[in-house]
């Protein structure tokens, strides 16, 4: 009989919305214990073929599931499944083990096991954040061959039956990927902050989501009830009648909801008093593009472009054209913003960065790291002009603190300008150029930004973290994490005040833009466009139908006055309850 106690609910942060109730598939990676077995002279060949058709195996079922994640979400995707092909086809480990089979007759377990005790000691001395991430893919491997050559099956993550919650201590992005299907409902993690690699794809998945739970691992079994609440950030196992019936009354609601939802997607943008809102889609995987499309997106408001440098090599500039053209392609004739490749932060920039940094949010990120590397830079620009052919493009720069690298920016622009068409290559002229506003000084200097600035988008993420000086991804300060914050609100105010004096568009990209609760208070402030994570699009356009531009600048007027984010939370919540009169109903 287990001994683990009847009902466990533990809290988290939620990085993904809505509620999930399945069984657990426990996601361990343990290693199953090794015995010492010496192998005979006669039968050192069979142990060695054994070896390696357990490689062989290995590397099939990883470029299956490649296979079915550049399917589902496109090859640039898939692309991160490459790291741990090469692992399992490296020639040196495999040379290594077959001698520590043949010359000293070890079984097969134990010589894979230590020839990549050696390859990780080998990682654990570099002090590289992506190598890091590299060694859980090695472990990765590890854990499928020896569980192989141990005769146990392996579930795959892609192969999970109907109505499951992944439960894991972490995923990487490779596994993160492969719960696009059906049979995953949702998923509860020890750690990880809401713009962890796992929380950004499993919002792109729309699949309810916890993070930074604690012990959830520890506390369940595969096959155990679990509900994942990713409103309210919690998670609970082996959940009692009482709290199963409450919580399947509200997965119907929420299917309800869905259903009235999808019913009226094509409805417009428009609050009661005829004030249109537009909304557009952020992009992370390029498999969103089409829920943006059928939710109506106005565009794209922000592409990430991340995912195409967490591969092995630098994408090449064609390579780089094609994914880009794609969703300008899928989009068109709504303009894509292509945000440049904001790496550093928590987004590793193996190729580039070999050190590892005290501060990474604070350090070479973003603009910083591709003004320091101007061609590879110029390749991106130049990528994104070329699949402006295709439709319109805007290009977006993340993690400006001044002026001069806005200038710097735009002066490689005109130089990718030059050279396309030097060269006669199609690509798309006069293309805008947005400021990213997500740190403090260029909030504050608003005004002269928006005088050499095309447009801004508003990265409340990050903007929060560093105005609060809150590590967003850091569990334990979670609570300060306030978007809610009048200074906060204060700086977004400025922002589209100065937009508005000069005429350029403010949109709001970070998570908060796809928050129908933060809707009313967002509007009220000034702003006229936000771009969220597509499946957001008919809950935040639900709520912008319900109101009037009046009654929400109203509440920013009060809010904007406030002294603290529970103040702030609290007005709010009275607003909401008050449904405001207007035109329509
Ligand atoms: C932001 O900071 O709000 C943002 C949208 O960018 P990212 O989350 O990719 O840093
Ligand atoms: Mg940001």
């Amino acid at each position: 009989m287990s001994s683990k106690p009847p009902y466990v609910e533990l809290n988290g942060i939620s990085a993904s919305p809505g509620i999930a109730i399945g069984r657990a598939f426990v996601h361990s990676k343990e290693i199953p214990p090794i015995r010492r077995r010496r192998v005979s002279a006669d039968q050192v060949e069979e142990e060695a073929e054994r070896f390696l058709n357990t490689l062989h195996q290995t590397a099939e079922e990883i470029r299956r599931t490649r296979r079915l994640v550049s399917a589902e979400h496109g090859e640039d995707l898939a692309q991160i499944f490459d790291a741990q092909l090469a692992m399992v086809n490296d020639v040196e480990m495999k040379k290594t083990t077959l001698r520590c089979i043949r010359e000293q007759h070890c079984s097969a377990e134990r010589a894979f096991q230590e020839t990549l005790e050696q390859m990780k000691q080998g990682f654990a001395s570099i002090e590289d954040e992506f190598l890091r991430q590299r060694l859980s893919d090695l472990l990765d491997i590890e854990h499928q061959v020896l569980l192989r050559l141990n005769g146990n099956d392996i579930q795959a993550l892609h192969t999970l039956r109907a109505n499951t919650i992944v439960v894991a201590h972490d995923l990487l992005p490779s596994e993160s990927a492969q719960l696009g299907g059906r049979m995953v409902k949702g998923i509860a993690l020890d750690v990880g902050g809401s713009t962890s690699h796992a929380a950004i794809i499993a919002r792109s998945l729309g699949l309810p989501t916890v993070l930074g739970a604690g012990k959830c691992m520890e506390s369940t079994e595969s096959g155990d009830v679990v509900i994942v609440d990713g409103n309210a950030g919690r998670v609970h196992i082996r959940p009692t009648d009482e709290v199963l019936r409450d919580y399947r009354l509200r997965l119907r609601r929420q299917q309800r909801r869905e259903r009235d939802l999808t019913a009226r997607r094509g409805l417009p943008a428009v609050t009661k008093d005829d004030h249109t809102v537009i909304l557009l889609a952020n992009v992370d995987v390029p498999g969103e593009v089409e829920i943006a499309v059928a939710n109506g997106a106005r565009g794209v408001g922000m592409f990430r472009t991340e995912y195409l440098f967490m591969g092995y090599q630098l994408p090449s500039e064609e390579e780089q054209v094609e994914a880009y053209s794609r969703i300008v392609k899928a989009m068109a004739p709504q303009p894509v913003t292509i945000r440049t490749m904001d790496l550093g932060g928590d987004k590793l920039a193996h190729v580039l960065n070999s050190f590892s940094e005290a501060n990474p949010y604070l350090g070479w990120r973003g603009i910083r790291i591709c003004l320091d590397t101007p061609d590879l830079f110029k390749t991106q620009l130049r990528a994104i002009l070329r699949a402006g052919e295709h439709g319109e493009v805007r290009i977006l720069l993340p993690m400006i603190s001044s002026l001069d690298e806005l200038r710097t920016a735009r002066s490689l622009l005109h130089e990718a300008c030059d050279e396309l068409l030097e060269e006669g290559l199609a690509f798309q002229q006069n293309c805008l150029l947005g400021v990213m506003v997500e740190v403090p000084s260029v909030a504050l200097m608003a005004d002269d930004f928006a005088q050499e600035a095309d447009f801004f988008s508003l990265g409340t993420n990050d903007l929060i973290q560093y105005t609060l000086a809150v590590d967003r991804g850091n569990s334990r300060v979670a609570p300060l994490y306030d978007a809610y914050h009048p200074a906060v609100l204060r700086l977004i105010r400025q922002v589209t005040t100065s937009g508005r004096a000069h005429g350029i568009p403010v949109s709001v990209c970070g998570e908060i833009g796809g928050d129908p609760s933060a809707t009313v208070l967002l509007l009220g402030l000034g702003v006229e466009r936000l771009s969220m994570s597509p499946g957001l699009i008919p809950e935040v356009k639900e709520v912008i139908r319900s109101t009037t531009l009046s009654h929400a600048r109203e509440q920013a007027e009060k809010c904007l006055e406030m002294k603290t984010g529970t103040e702030v939370r609290e007005h709010l919540k009275k607003g909401l309850a008050r449904k405001p009169s207007g035109e329509r109903d």
